[in-house]
C-alpha cells in the first residue's frame, strides 16, 4: 500500500543535495524519493546478489533496508560479492555489508538479522517490510521466502543465477503467480547444482541484483511495469534477454483457488536438505581423526569437484565426484567403511544416499566436509 503523500516524511537539505538526479526525473521527483525514503525492503542474504542489491537501495536512499544473513565472508565470495571487502574476511557478511551501508548513505537505516531464516522467525520478519527480495541460492529458502510473501502478502522480488545465467521475476500472489505457481515442489535435492559446484560468472549477480534493486525501487515508488508476470532470462554468454509469460496456476499448492498449504513448512526437509541425515550416518571431524589415527580400516571418499581438490584436500582420499557416482559405484570396496566427504558434508550426504539405495551397508558422512576437517583438526588445510 503506498501512504498518503501527506503522511510521507520531509527530505532534510543534505538529502536533497544528495538526491539530487532522482528529483528531476518526472517519474521519481521529490515524492517518489519521499516514498522511497518511508519504504523497507527486506534482503534475503547479503551474498552475490545481496552486495549490489543492498547497495543500490542504501545509494537510492530507500528508508529501512532489513538484512539477514549469517554467514562470514569468505576469501571466494569476492570474487562476485562486491559489498565485502578483503579486510572483511573471516567475518560476519552481516557486520561488513552493515557497515559499508552505512558509509554508502548514512540517511538509510540499516536492520541485520543475524539468523538462518526459518519458518519459526521468517512470517515476523517478512510482516516488517514492505517488499521482499531473495537474494539466497538455495531451494530451501527460496520456497521459505514465497510462501512467506504469499501468507503475508507481500511482493517477493526473486533472483537466481548459474554458470553464465540468470533469471528474475517479481512474484506477488495478490495481482499475478508466485514461485510454486511455476515450480510446485522443489527438485530433488543435488540434481540442481548450486554455484560452489558449477561456478558463476562474478558478474552475473551484479546484473541480476541490480534488476532486483531497480524492481524493488519501482514497487516503492510505484512507477512503470514491474516483472510481475514475467520470467526475464539473462545470458551473459550470448548476451541475450528472454522473457517468458507467466500465468498464476488455479491449482497453485499455495496461492490457488483450494491452497493445500496454510502455514509454514519445514523446508530443509521439503528440499532434501536434512531429512536423510541421521545422527547414526553422520561422523565428526574429530572422531574421524581419533579412529584414522588407531589405524581403523576405511576408505575416504572424495565427492567434490577437480578444481575444489586443488584449493585443498586428504591426502589418501578416493576421488569420486557426485555426479559420477551412480556410474563409478563398482570402484568402490563394499566391504569396507566408506566415509564420504566434500566442502560441507551436503553433497557427500547426497553421495551416501545414493550409494544405500545401490545397497552400500557401511557408509558415514564427514559432517561440515573438508572445512570443519580444517577447522577442528588441520588447520594446515586451506578453508575455502
Ligand atoms: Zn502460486
Amino acid at each position: 500500500m503506498r501512504p498518503v503523500e501527506a503522511s510521507l516524511p520531509e527530505l532534510s537539505l543534505p538529502e536533497l543535495r544528495r538526491y539530487g538526479r532522482h528529483l528531476t526525473l518526472a517519474e521519481m521527483g521529490e515524492e517518489g524519493q519521499k516514498r522511497l525514503k518511508a519504504g523497507s525492503v527486506l534482503v534475503v542474504g547479503a551474498g552475490g546478489l545481496g552486495s549490489p542489491l543492498a547497495l543500490y537501495l542504501a545509494a537510492a536512499g530507500v528508508g529501512t533496508i532489513g538484512i539477514v544473513d549469517f554467514d562470514a565472508v569468505e576469501e571466494s565470495n569476492l570474487q562476485r560479492q562486491i559489498a565485502h571487502g578483503t579486510a572483511s574476511v573471516g567475518k560476519s557478511k552481516l557486520a561488513s555489508i552493515t557497515a559499508r551501508l552505512a558509509d554508502l548513505n548514512p540517511y538509510v537505516t540499516v536492520v541485520p538479522h543475524e539468523a538462518y531464516l526459518h519458518r519459526t522467525n521468517a512470517l515476523e520478519i517478512v510482516r516488517a517490510y514492505d517488499v521482499i527480495v531473495d537474494g539466497t541460492d538455495n531451494f530451501a529458502t527460496r520456497y521459505l521466502v514465497n510462501d512467506a510473501c504469499v501468507l503475508e502478502g507481500k511482493p517477493n522480488v526473486y533472483g537466481s543465477i548459474l554458470r553464465f545465467e540468470g533469471q528474475a521475476s517479481v512474484f506477488d500472489a495478490r495481482v499475478g503467480p508466485c514461485y510454486r505457481c511455476l515450480f510446485p515442489e522443489p527438485p530433488p535435492a543435488g540434481v540442481i547444482p548450486n554455484c560452489a559446484e558449477a561456478g558463476v560468472l562474478g558478474v552475473l549477480p551484479g546484473v541480476i541484483g541490480s534488476i532486483q534493486a531497480t524492481e524493488a525501487i519501482k514497487l516503492l515508488i510505484g512507477a512503470g511495469d514491474t516483472l510481475v508476470g514475467r520470467l526475464l532470462l539473462y545470458d551473459a554468454l550470448e548476451m541475450r534477454f528472454r522473457e517468458m509469460r507467466l500465468r498464476k496456476d488455479p491449482r497453485c499448492p499455495i496461492c490457488g483457488e483450494q491452497p493445500s498449504i496454510r502455514e509454514l513448512q519445514d523446508y530443509d526437509a521439503l528440499c532434501g536438505v536434512k531429512p536423510h541425515e541421521s545422527a547414526a550416518d553422520q561422523i565428526g571431524a574429530r572422531e574421524l581423526a581419533d579412529r584414522l589415527a588407531r589405524g581403523e580400516d576405511m576408505v575416504l571418499v572424495d565427492v567434490r569437484e577437480p578444481h575444489e581438490l586443488a584449493i585443498a584436500k586428504f591426502p589418501n582420499a578416493v576421488h569420486v565426484p557426485l555426479r559420477t557416482v551412480p556410474t563409478r559405484a563398482s570402484e568402490l570396496p563394499r566391504e569396507r567403511l566408506l566415509v564420504l566427504t566434500c566442502h560441507k558434508g551436503v553433497r557427500s550426504q547426497r553421495a551416501l544416499e545414493i550409494l544405500r539405495e545401490l545397497g552400500f551397508t557401511r557408509l558415514k558422512n564427514l559432517a561440515g566436509g573438508i572445512d570443519s576437517w580444517s577447522r577442528e583438526v588441520d588447520s594446515s588445510v586451506p578453508r575455502y
